[in-house]
């Protein structure tokens, strides 16, 4: 068979390139592992609660994800988070409390020491880091103070990346936040000074919204295929390897599928596989550089959807509440996707994901489904303050040994090496969340500009 573009690898990068790809009249071939679309997000239905095994929500809805909405309008929409959702709150001293949005609520707030309130006052007149490899927890305890990074940027961190603080690079891990930095040379000043720039170039701060498919992120996925085309999509593809022939540029591609052995050539070879993935697919890769790739940590995460069906006199109101790991807690954090989306929960009732693991607390992973339940009705209890009577009406068990990658000091090697391999073999894109960010909206937007690089 022969083919233009080759993609390994069926979550939301390799569908999101393949309609792209499609779009621009290439003729693909995705081919995935496993015997379902989808990688990480997946929607389960039962008793009316509607939950994820992934990925709850996206964030920062840039133009690329609402153009991908925009082109499978007929088969699915996107769903922004209700207001409720701009509220956050962490965890502290036994309670949960609002992350401040205003003066009153920072002047007021419990989760910061009132020595570090006032340091904030002068941090639009700090002096900008030099320092281009600091750790988000260096910069952030330079400009803000050691009780906002307790339980303000920790508990954050532990909300995208089930990361350490001390070890994600800020350039790489939180561009954004460093770029307003070297840019405006303060957060403070350099966010309203950005707020501005958008106003003044019309650009609409809806779209930096929180954003799910409304009935679930699975739906979203169901759009992507039928877009693709079933005939361009190949399932439970085993052993895939590739390798370049040097005598006319193209790329041969090898796996089994239903016991029959098959060959695709193709001009060009996408991966959107995870790190530890590559060795298996590109052998002719020498091995010091492959383990410049690889070298990528994962946190592992198990995520577990807890519902209850009336809920009584408890309003959960917010996004969610985060957890600092200074407080040495089971829990990263307890998101409510039922307060940020309709249909989640029976009508009285509440959709509560927890989180548990990531790269401080990895052995929490490792814990019996049994274990994990105990934690999860006892947290239940204390946390989010139902009372002993009370018991849980859904708890499911989700586990994630590769979640989410950590930008940490090798990134820029990793990155470094990724472009030299696409200098060095012609027609070959390594792509995926070990580079250009780790979210949905970051998966979708490296789909739409690959795209438009292949010619
Ligand atoms: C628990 C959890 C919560 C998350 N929460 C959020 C969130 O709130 N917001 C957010 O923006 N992001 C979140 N993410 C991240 C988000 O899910 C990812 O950014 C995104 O889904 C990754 O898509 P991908 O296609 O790059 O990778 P994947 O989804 O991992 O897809 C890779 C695909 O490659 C396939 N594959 C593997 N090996 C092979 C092989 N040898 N041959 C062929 N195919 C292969 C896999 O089966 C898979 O289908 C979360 C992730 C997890 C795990």
């Amino acid at each position: 068979m022969e083919k233009d573009i080759v993609i390994i690898g069926g979550g939301l990068t390799g569908l999101s390139t393949a309609i792209n790809l499609k779009k621009k009249g290439f003729n693909i071939i995705v081919l995935e592992k496993t015997d379902r679309l989808g990688g990480q997000i997946q929607t389960f239905h039962e008793n009316d609660f509607v939950f994820e095994s992934g990925p709850n929500t996206g964030s920062g809805a840039s133009e690329e994800v609402l153009n991908l909405f925009d082109e499978l309008s007929t088969e699915c929409k996107i769903e922004f988070a209700k207001k409720e959702s701009e509220k956050r709150l962490i965890w502290k001293n036994e309670k949960f409390h609002p992350l401040p949005n205003g003066l009153w609520s920072g002047i007021t707030t419990p989760l910061f020491r009132f020595s570090d309130k006032l340091h904030i006052l002068g941090e639009p007149w700090r002096a900008k880091g030099n320092n281009p490899n600091e750790t988000v927890a260096e910069l952030t305890t330079r400009r803000l103070g050691k009780s906002f990074v307790d339980y303000a940027v920790d508990p954050f961190l532990s909300g995208i990346y089930a990361g350490d603080a001390t070890a994600l690079i800020t350039r790489h891990a939180l561009p954004k936040l460093y770029n307003l930095e070297q840019d405006y040379g303060s957060f403070i000043g350099g966010a309203i000074k950005k707020v501005q720039k958008d106003k003044n170039q019309n650009k609409s701060q809806s779209k930096k919204g929180i954003f799910s498919t409304n009935g679930g992120m699975e739906n979203l996925i169901k759009a992507m295929i039928k877009y693709i085309g079933k005939e361009n999509i190949m399932l439970s593809c085993e052993n895939i390897a590739t390798k370049p022939n040097t005598d006319d540029g193209t790329w041969k591609t090898s796996f089994k599928q239903n016991n029959q052995e098959i060959e695709l050539t193709s001009k060009h070879l996408i991966t959107t596989v995870g790190s530890y993935v590559l060795p298996e697919i590109l052998k002719f890769i020498e091995i010091d550089k492959i383990n410049k790739i690889t070298n990528l940590r994962y946190a592992p995460i198990v995520q577990i959807a807890v519902g209850v069906k009336d809920t009584g006199n408890l309003k959960f109101n917010a996004f969610g509440g985060l957890i600092s790991s200074k407080d040495n807690e089971d829990f990263l954090g307890i998101l409510f996707p039922s307060s940020c989306f309709e249909g989640r929960s029976p009508n009285n009732g509440a959709l509560f994901s927890f989180f548990m693991g990531g790269i401080k607390n990895a052995a929490l992973t490792e814990l019996s489904d049994y274990e994990i339940e105990e934690k999860v009705v006892k947290t239940f209890h204390r946390m989010l303050g139902f009372p002993a009577s009370k018991e849980p009406d859904l708890i499911r068990i989700f586990r994630h040994k590769h979640a989410i990658p950590q930008y940490e000091i090798s990134s820029e090697d990793r990155f470094n090496t990724v472009k030299k391999l696409e200098k060095s073999y012609q027609g070959l894109h390594i792509a995926g969340n070990l580079r250009d960010g780790i979210g949905m909206a970051h998966r979708i937007i490296q789909g739409a500009k690959l795209a438009e690089e292949i010619k």
